[in-house]
């Protein structure tokens, strides 16, 4: 089921293939198949077996078998220089580790971008760059796709980031091996901002960080567990008054948490003058 692309040299794609033939009726549509140029994201590893990973699984791997979306690997290795295939170097003015070879890299990098159908954002996930946030998921699910590229050992050659004008984008102040799972943690955040790939379009509104509030808290069955009971407020199936609960709760959580997110709500957010 793979397209061409997907199959080249070094590629492994998860997903199918984007082509479907539209359920509208003919006398609107005509007869022609819509291509349905699936969000598409091109990850460059050194360990594509890595991938999907967790993104194969449950919401997002359903979405990624119905074609909502297409994810390929670009696997370094074969890209690497002699008899080896070796990918790294030891770094320029001396030092401990490895550092990944910018000619290895240019190659497999060209080679992702020639996947791609249209412009997208070439992202290097360091722990040096601008910290991911659901602003940036939402930016990027609103494209046509990303390429990534993961580093390992003690990195990349700077000039590829600079040759490349690479966005660098970190997961969190603190250092991975490599930039595989910071690349599914991603891919996940954005991938479920896709049309359809959540059950509920509504369920993405109201979750944390979307509105600018933490969420409030959640409860299901039993009513009391270990004697602790529900608020009552909830099982009143007063919708008013629950709405009004769950926005305070978020308002309060916020401001005990993040006072940072809290201040920024509240200035996005003034509160109305009440009438004398
Ligand atoms: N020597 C580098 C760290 C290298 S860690 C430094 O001090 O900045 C090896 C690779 O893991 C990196 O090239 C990057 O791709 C990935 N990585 C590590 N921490 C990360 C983070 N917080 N976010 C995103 N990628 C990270």
């Amino acid at each position: 089921m793979n397209t061409k692309d997907d199959t080249a040299l070094t590629g492994r794609s998860f997903g199918r293939k984007s082509i479907r033939a539209s359920s509208t009726p003919s006398d609107l549509m005509g007869e022609t198949p819509v291509l349905v140029r699936a969000w598409r994201a091109e990850v460059i590893t050194l360990v594509p077996q890595a991938f999907p990973g967790v993104l194969g699984e449950s919401l997002t791997g359903r979405a990624l078998q119905e074609g909502l979306w297409q994810l390929g690997t670009t696997d370094l290795r074969p890209f690497g220089e002699g008899r080896h295939r070796n990918v790294d170097d030891t770094p320029a003015g001396g030092g401990a580790g490895m550092v990944l070879r910018a000619d290895v890299l240019g190659r497999a990098i060209d080679t992702a971008l020639d996947k791609m159908r249209a412009p997208v954002p070439l992202v290097y996930l360091s722990p040096r760059g601008q910290r991911f946030d659901q602003a940036m998921a939402r930016q990027w699910a609103s494209g046509p796709g990303v390429v990534m590229l993961c580093g390992r050992f003690e990195g990349v050659d700077q000039r590829v980031i600079d040759h490349y004008a690479m966005q660098e984008v970190s997961l969190g102040d603190f250092v991975l091996t490599g930039g595989e799972i910071a690349a599914q943690a991603m891919l996940d955040a954005t991938v479920r901002l896709l049309p359809g790939v959540l059950g509920n379009a509504e369920s993405a509104e109201d979750e944390s960080h979307s509105n600018g509030l933490l969420e409030h808290p959640q409860y299901t069955r039993p009513t009391i567990w270990e004697g602790h009971e529900i608020p009552p407020v909830l099982m009143s199936g007063h919708h008013g008054e629950i709405a009004k609960w769950r926005r305070a709760e978020a308002l309060r959580l916020t401001q005990e948490r993040r006072p940072d997110l809290y201040e920024a709500w509240l200035a996005a957010n003034p509160p109305k003058k009440k009438k004398k």
